[in-house]
């Protein structure tokens, strides 16, 4: 079965190969790897994947992970994204000490290893504009053409890189290349760009450059500057690993890593690229990129989710060789056990009717003694206040109920969650709609204990809260974000498969009072109803407001059995 807790990780072909390394000890020993995230949106669960990965691997063997932003394209980085990757890698739990790095500092190093390359004869600038580079590339059937300036002297490419790094030419007037094969089977190796000339500002080096190295340059280089042993990454970078060596071996660097390709994580349901994350943010499908619908780890914070239950899921999925798409009900499966767990259980009202207690002294209150949790004690209890005037859940009453209804009826009685016995006398209705909007109760004082003395039985037990003691809320109640299971499949715009109803606001909703001065963030389940959390943006003292994590069972699961049926 799957592993949990502090149970040693199950291994995989990632692990098998690194006690590979350290049985012929090629690493002398060392295991080092990294997590680099390109700071140009925010993490999401599949970048979970990746570091639980790095950080484990590294754990796991006693080595280091460093904590890498991969800053070498200008466009669309910022310092709000380092930021928040910063505080979301800290916050599933993981520690880089003082090894946080950014290859940006690199930027002058690799420019060298540039030069060097061009001096050995295996890089040159090409002056042919990207149509035309891209035309002569061939393709997969096809090789592709020499450029006409793959020849030029070293002392030329030299002069021209220089000039091409002091800003004298317009973007894309030049590249440089590495000098490989184009006629190699594949086709990454076919005289790859390792330069560019790109006028944009850096959010760290300002205009300092205006010549940015591509990934494939940058990445390798700065793995062996950090002495990386194991260089782990997706699977699309399968044919980028032969240009990985190439660079590494032309240039004689003394510590040259190993790349492993992993398969990425996909998630039915949910998006997982970057790309269309920011779109979703930028066109206001969501209120940004902590939305607690985003498959973000701000958004999963904020929504409820806690690093256990992300660790523990990124360890059962372990990691393959090959692409699939993992169930979203895994993650929430891993959600509901981590706070089954250690959430507190409180009531909570979302959907409010009045209940008045005609037998009960008006103006009396008693508590119930009400443990925090049913399996442990030792997360200790509070009193609960019952009175004259309740709510209970509209939900939890019919006024003509089908056979198969057990809660609360005309005539029927209920036990109350931690309380008393209660039968439904009448119920009172809007004269111009019909609603019902208050039920009249008795209850029987003799069952305080939820037994009653002469041995009656109950169907039912059902939450409720004080109407005079219970607090004010909003509950946001959160669905899945879209409502087919791959909606990042074909040509089709993924935003036609945005669930509508995926977020419903909830105003009128009534909490115990202990809730009162609870802190953002803190998480509950509210019982019989679900999982939720206290929204660290917009609740405060005066006007609290719940998120939604997770329901008690999954309800996705049902829907998609009648559909099979
Ligand atoms: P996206 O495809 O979502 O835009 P990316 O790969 O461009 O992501 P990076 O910032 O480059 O994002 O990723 C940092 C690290 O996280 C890389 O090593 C990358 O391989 C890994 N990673 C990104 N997405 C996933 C995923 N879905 N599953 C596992 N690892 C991932
Ligand atoms: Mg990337």
């Amino acid at each position: 079965m799957t592993q949990t807790g502090n149970s040693p990780p199950s291994t995989d072909f990632i692990r098998e190969m690194i006690d590979g390394h350290l049985r012929n000890n090629r690493f002398q020993g060392r295991v080092a790897t990294r997590f680099p995230p390109e700071p140009n949106g925010y993490l999401h669960i599949g970048h979970a994947k990746s570091v639980c990965l790095n950080f484990g691997i590294a754990t796991q063997h006693g080595g280091t992970c460093n904590l890498r932003l991969d800053d070498t394209d200008p466009s669309g980085e910022s310092l709000e994204y380092v930021e928040s990757i910063i505080n979301d890698v800290r916050w599933l739990g993981f520690d880089w000490e003082d090894r946080l790095f950014y290859a940006s500092d690199y930027f002058e190093q690799l420019f060298q290893f540039a030069v060097q390359l061009i001096k050995v004869g295996k890089a040159y600038v090409c002056s042919l504009n990207a149509d035309e580079i891209r035309e002569q590339r061939g393709t997969l059937t096809e090789p592709g053409k020499e450029s006409p300036y793959r020849d030029r002297s070293m002392e030329e490419n030299l002069d021209l890189f220089a000039r091409m790094r002091a800003g004298e030419f317009e973007d894309g007037a030049h590249v440089l290349r590495a000098k490989i094969d184009m006629t190699s089977p594949n086709i990454t190796m076919r005289d790859p760009i390792l330069y560019r000339i790109k006028r944009a500002t850096h959010y760290r080096t300002g205009t300092l450059w205006c010549l940015y190295p591509m990934y494939d340059f940058a990445h390798c280089l700065s793995d062996s500057i950090e002495k990386i042993t194991h260089s782990i990454c997706t699977l699309e970078f399968e044919n980028n690993r032969p240009l990985y060596d190439w660079i590494l071996d032309e240039l004689k660097v003394e510590s040259h890593p190993q790349q492993i390709e992993f398969a990425r994580l996909n998630l039915s349901y949910t998006i997982l690229s970057k790309r269309r994350l920011i779109e979703l943010v930028v066109n206001e499908y969501v209120t940004g990129w902590d939305d607690p619908r985003m498959p973000t780890i701000a958004g999963m914070r904020r929504r409820g989710y806690t690093p256990e239950a992300i660790r523990n899921f990124c360890e059962r999925i372990g990691v393959a060789k090959n692409d699939s798409i993992i169930d979203v009900a895994l993650l929430e499966y891993c959600v509901r056990e981590n706070l089954n767990e250690k959430a507190r259980r409180v009531m909570a009202v979302l959907n409010p009717l009045r209940v008045v207690i005609d037998n009960y002294p008006e103006g009396q209150t008693e508590e119930f003694h009400s443990p925090y949790h049913p399996q442990n004690p030792q997360m200790g209890s509070r009193k609960v206040p019952f009175s004259r005037v309740l709510y209970i859940e509209r939900d939890d009453f019919m006024e003509n109920p089908p056979k198969k209804f057990y809660r609360l009826a005309p005539g029927k009685e209920v036990r109350f969650r931690y309380g008393y016995f209660i039968k439904c006398v009448s119920v009172v209705k809007d004269p111009k709609t019909g609603q019902v909007v208050e039920l009249h109760c008795t209850y029987d004082p003799e069952t305080r204990s939820g037994f009653a003395p002469d041995g009656r039985k109950v169907d039912a037990t059902i939450h409720w809260v004080s109407a005079d003691h219970s607090l004010p809320a909003e509950v946001r109640l959160y669905d899945r974000l879209f409502n087919v299971p791959n909606p990042g499949e074909g040509s089709s715009d993924f935003t036609e498969y945005l669930n509508k109803k995926s977020l419903e606001i909830l105003r009128s909703c009534r909490v115990e009072p202990s809730l009162k001065g609870a802190t953002p963030g803190s998480r509950y389940q509210f019982e019989r109803l679900g999982y939720f959390c206290i929204d660290s943006v917009d609740s405060s003292r005066k006007a609290l407001v719940f998120n939604r994590t997770a329901t008690l069972r999954d309800a996705w699961a049902k829907i998609s059995e009648k559909e099979k049926r």
